[in-house]
């Protein structure tokens, strides 16, 4: 099943940011409170994450490398409930086909831990571990038995950029868990465990962007969608989920004197699932509009939450792709409340 794994790697595993994402997403799915990431080469000599999560038993240490053993989908009604990051099974049974893979994990409570290397999909060792509880995940060498994929990484620094951008997003969207990215020894990003998103976004960003952002608060109901002159209602920020049916929109967008030559600084989210998506993008530039210059682009890390029903998150292997059942009733909601936001920030 080698080449089943490595046909899925193709999909799931494109570089090694793609491989810390899958690793960091396992270990929010663990509950983990505490995430460190050290990277060599910009992640193709090496990959090791380091959780307090869980941690898996003998057992699901090996099966979690079988393809589709996800511990997380129960039923296939499963599928439009989702509320774990990863559910398809197939990211470890992937990375470990493409690398030189170690696990290190002791599940809570247990006494001992487990060990298991990998070697291009062959597990090569399996035995006890005295090993703290939560996992290890080392991936070293990524692509060394697929060379045609190795020629297309980037330069180190590159690579090592888009890691750093990967754990910034992974650690705005968590605010109150701490996370660490060390390249070479060298620390990258640290953001111990902050009380609000708000804590997170002077963390990351520092004081001066921090003071340009404005936050945003807005949920409607889906069931109201074409019905615009019912004005959306705002709640303060970081509150529970949104009431049934709603579209909730919170987070922070720049004020216009904040100004960035990408969208690199454009965080989105939907029910906590990091996301690139053009609708959206679309809709901070119709938001922006006459506002900042049509080349600039804003700060922005907003969280959509909906009921799953109203987005499909399944639509590709790498999952930063979604489909909304109602698509220009998002568009136009997150474009109004960002407008609104921006108007009633003015001077
Ligand atoms: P998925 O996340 O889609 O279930 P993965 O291939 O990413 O599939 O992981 C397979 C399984 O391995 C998970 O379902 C989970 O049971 C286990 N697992 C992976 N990483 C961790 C971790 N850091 N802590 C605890 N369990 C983990
Ligand atoms: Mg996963």
């Amino acid at each position: 099943d080698q080449v089943a794994n490595q046909i899925a790697a193709g999909e799931v595993v494109e570089r090694p940011a793609s491989v810390v994402k899958e690793l960091l997403e396992n270990s929010l799915d663990a509950d983990a409170s505490r995430i460190r990431i050290d990277v060599e080469g910009g992640g193709r000599k090496l990959i090791r994450i380091t959780d307090n999560g869980c941690g898996m038993v003998k057992d699901d240490a090996l099966l979690a490398f079988e393809r589709h053993a996800t511990s997380k989908l129960r039923t296939s009604d499963d599928l439009l409930s989702i509320t774990t990051l990863g559910f398809r099974g197939e990211a470890l049974p992937s990375i470990a086909s493409v690398s030189r893979l170690k696990l290190e994990t002791r599940a809570t409570g247990v006494a001992t831990g487990t060990m298991v290397e990998i070697a291009g999909g062959s597990i090569i060792h399996f035995e006890d571990a005295g090993v703290p509880p939560g996992t290890v995940i080392e991936v070293r060498d990524l692509f060394f038995n697929t060379p045609a994929r190795r020629k297309f990484l980037r330069s180190e620094q590159t690579e090592l950029a888009q890691i750093a951008a990967m754990v910034t997003h992974y650690a705005l969207a968590n605010p109150t868990k701490h996370f660490e990215l060390h390249s070479a020894s060298h620390a990258l990003l640290t953001a111990p465990g902050a009380r609000n998103t708000a804590e997170r976004l002077f963390q990351i960003f520092g004081a001066d962007t921090a003071a340009l952002m404005i936050p945003v608060a807005a949920e409607m109901d889906f069931a109201h969608a074409g019905l615009p002159e019912l004005p959306p209602w705002k709640r303060p920020l970081d509150y529970e989920a949104p009431a049934p049916g709603h579209l909730r929109v919170t987070g922070f967008i720049s004020k216009p004197e904040l100004q960035k030559l990408n969208r690199n600084s454009i965080y989105l989210f939907v029910n906590h699932r990091l996301i690139r998506d053009r609708l959206v993008l679309h809709a901070f530039t119709e938001a922006y509009r006459n506002i900042i210059p049509p080349t600039s682009f804003p700060v922005v890390l907003l969280f959509l939450d909906m009921p799953p029903e109203e987005v499909d998150v399944n639509v590709h292997p790498a999952k930063t792709e979604v489909r909304f059942r109602q698509p220009t009733f998002v568009h136009d909601f997150i474009r109004d409340t960002v407008r609104a936001a921006l108007t009633s920030a003015r001077p």
